[in-house]
């Protein structure tokens, strides 16, 4: 199957095999793409290379999205590197974010001024930043930003507090950017995935609790596995969906149309 044959794209946000950013990768691959990852630090890059390898990719680029390089912002100064070897660029997967664990947990309203302010920044504003680096190398050919949402953005789920209304801004800044960038043929879209076993899943106090919840609840019994994630992500990277734009595609087999749970799926 070769979908995506033709098509260059830059991950963000693989941490290891069990990551969001690394299932979308893995399908990407499978149908052709060709990939550039980035990794957080150094730490991350000894557990990204063999996976990226493992699929024939050899371009990864460090870029930790809170801080500057030399006084240019990670993420432009990425940007500018990739741009010595490709002169365009057709989609990107931002799959990414940070709070301080000991405020995903108790009640929202004790989040300190600068784990909101980082959260946000690592979260939500590294998006919109992403999608302006990206500007110069879509230009020509237009493209597809997606970014990784959750249920938390909409609605309160246990302990999600900061990250919550960081991914709320997350989802504005999508339609924003979709209106921004439409004329140039780019579409901004995000994926809210149901509970996936990661790093970043488990900082969260309760996680247990919600992955078992959110099975029983949704309607197709089950929470997304990574392949499934990936395969939503295919289809909003591809040319399958150029008439959509400014969406956030829930991936959480049903899990947010559910009100009130029967009574037998509490048990
Ligand atoms: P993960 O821990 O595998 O990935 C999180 C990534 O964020 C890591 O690669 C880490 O290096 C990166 N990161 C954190 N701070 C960074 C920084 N300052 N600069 C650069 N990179 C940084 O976890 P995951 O669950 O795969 O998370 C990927 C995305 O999916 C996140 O946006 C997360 O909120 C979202 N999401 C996760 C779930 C879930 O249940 N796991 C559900 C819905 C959405």
């Amino acid at each position: 199957m070769s979908i995506m044959k033709n098509k260059k794209g830059l991950i963000m946000g693989v941490a290891n095999e069990r990551s969001i950013a690394w299932g979308i990768a893995r399908v990407l691959a499978e149908h052709g793409a060709e990939l550039a990852f980035s990794y957080q630090n150094e730490g991350f890059n000894k557990r990204l290379i063999p996976l990226m390898n493992s699929i024939g990719s050899q371009r990864c680029y460090e870029c930790d999205v809170s801080k500057d390089v030399n006084d240019i912002n990670s993420i432009e100064n990425m940007f500018n590197k990739l741009s010595e070897t490709w002169n365009s660029i057709d989609f990107i997967v931002h799959a990414l974010a940070y709070s301080d664990k000991d405020e995903l947990k108790g009640k929202y309203f004790n989040c300190t001024r600068t784990n909101f302010l980082n959260s946000l920044d690592i979260s939500a504003f590294s998006f919109t930043r992403t999608a302006k680096s990206a500007l110069p190398l879509m230009a020509s050919n237009g493209g597809s930003l997606l970014t990784l949402s959750y249920l938390g953005a909409e609605r309160t789920t246990p302990n999600y507090n900061v990250m919550g209304v960081a991914k709320s801004a997350l989802e504005a800044s999508i339609k924003y950017l979709a209106m921004d960038l439409g004329k140039n043929n780019i579409r901004v879209n995000a994926l809210s995935a149901g509970p996936v076993k990661t790093l970043a899943g488990a900082a969260i106090s309760g996680a247990r609790h919600v992955f078992r919840y959110s099975e029983n609840v949704a309607p197709l019994k089950f929470n997304p596995q990574l392949t499934e994630v990936g395969n939503s992500a295919l289809y909003l990277l591809s040319d399958l969906s150029t008439g959509v734009t400014g969406n956030v595609h829930h991936v959480d087999g049903g899990l947010h149309s559910v009100a009130i749970p029967k009574q037998e799926n509490l048990e």
